[in-house]
C-alpha cells in the first residue's frame, strides 16, 4: 500500500485527503493519502522519508522550501521555484507546481483575457503570473507591502502597492493573499477594489469553499466570478496523475475527484 500526504500549517481545513481518496478508492488503486501538520518546512525532506511516503502536496507556507528539498525540479516549478507535489522516485526526491496549470484549466470558460491584475505577490502570485505571461497575458500585480514585489519586475509588466496603483480596465482580477481565508478581509482597500471592478469582466479567487468579501463585492456587481474549487480540482488531478504515474485515466480522476467535493 502507497501512502501519500499532504504538508502544511495550517493543514486540517485541506480537502485534498478527500479528494485523492476518492479517487484511490472507486479505482481500486492500493494507495491512502493524509495530513501533515509541518511547522519547520526545513524538516520537510526528514518527515517524508521517515514516513515512506511515495508523494506529497505541500500547501501554505512550506511550497518554496518544498522546491529546495527537493533533488531535482521537473516543468514550470524551474521558472518559479515553488513545489506543490513532490515525488518519491526510488529514494530521489522530485518537485512539480500543478498550481499554474490548475488556474488555467479552473478559468478555461473565461473568454478573451488579455490582461489580468493579480492581488498579492506570495507563491500562488509567482506562480499564476509566470504562467500567465507564457500565454503571452499582460500582468500587473498589486501587493500590500513593497517586499514580494522584487521577485516580480522582471517578470510581469507592473508591479504596484496600494499607494501607487492606478486604476485601468482589466479582464480577469485574481485574489491570490490569504485575506479572505480566516477573516474578513479585502485584499487590498475597498475604495480602490470598488473602482477596479467597475472595469472588470471577470473575477476569480484563490480561496475555495466559501464566498470571501472579495468575491461577494464582485457578486454584488453582477461580475462572473468563481472561487477556488476549480484551481483545487485541476492542481489535483494533475498531482494525482504523477502519483500514479499515469496508471489511471485522467477522465476518470477527474471524475472522482469532483464527487469528493459532494461528500
Ligand atoms: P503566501 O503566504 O505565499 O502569500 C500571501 C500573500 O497574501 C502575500 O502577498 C501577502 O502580502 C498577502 N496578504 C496576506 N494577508 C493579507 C491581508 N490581510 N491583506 C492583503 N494582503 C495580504 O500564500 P500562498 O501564495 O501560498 O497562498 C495564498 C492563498 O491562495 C491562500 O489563501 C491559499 O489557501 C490559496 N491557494 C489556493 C489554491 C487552490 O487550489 N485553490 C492553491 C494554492 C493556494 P505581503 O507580501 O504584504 O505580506
Amino acid at each position: 500500500m502507497e501512502l501519500f500526504a499532504i504538508f502544511g500549517d495550517p493543514v486540517s481545513h485541506s480537502r485534498s485527503p478527500l479528494m485523492h481518496n476518492c479517487v484511490f478508492k472507486n479505482l481500486n488503486y492500493k494507495a491512502c493519502y493524509t495530513r501533515i501538520h509541518l511547522k519547520d518546512g526545513s524538516q520537510l525532506r526528514d518527515t517524508f522519508f521517515a514516513l515512506k511516503l511515495s508523494g506529497a502536496n505541500i500547501t501554505v507556507p512550506h511550497k518554496e522550501a518544498a522546491f529546495n528539498a527537493c533533488d531535482e525540479i521537473r516543468g514550470f516549478a524551474n521558472e518559479v521555484g515553488v513545489v506543490n507535489t513532490i515525488i518519491n522516485e526510488h529514494g530521489k526526491l522530485v518537485g512539480y507546481n500543478t498550481d499554474a496549470d490548475g488556474f488555467m484549466y479552473a478559468i478555461e470558460e473565461f473568454k478573451n483575457i488579455q490582461n489580468i491584475l493579480v492581488i498579492g505577490a506570495g507563491g500562488t502570485a509567482k506562480a499564476l503570473s509566470s504562467r500567465f505571461k507564457q500565454d503571452n497575458i499582460e500582468v500587473d500585480v498589486l501587493n500590500r507591502s513593497e517586499g514580494r514585489l522584487q521577485d516580480f519586475k522582471n517578470v510581469v509588466d507592473n508591479t504596484y502597492t496600494w499607494d501607487s496603483f492606478t486604476i485601468k480596465k482589466y479582464d480577469l482580477v485574481v485574489n491570490t493573499t490569504s485575506a479572505g481565508l480566516s477573516d474578513d478581509n479585502y485584499p487590498c482597500p475597498q475604495d480602490i477594489l470598488e473602482k477596479v471592478l467597475e472595469n472588470t469582466s471577470y473575477v476569480a479567487d484563490a480561496i475555495y469553499g466559501k464566498l470571501t468579501p472579495f468575491l461577494k463585492l464582485a457578486s454584488d456587481k453582477n461580475i462572473t466570478y468563481k472561487d477556488g474549487s476549480d484551481m483545487l480540482l485541476g492542481q489535483g488531478v494533475l498531482a494525482n496523475e504523477l502519483f500514479v504515474n499515469k496508471k489511471l485515466k485522467k477522465e476518470e480522476i477527474q471524475k472522482y475527484m469532483k464527487k469528493s467535493f459532494s461528500l
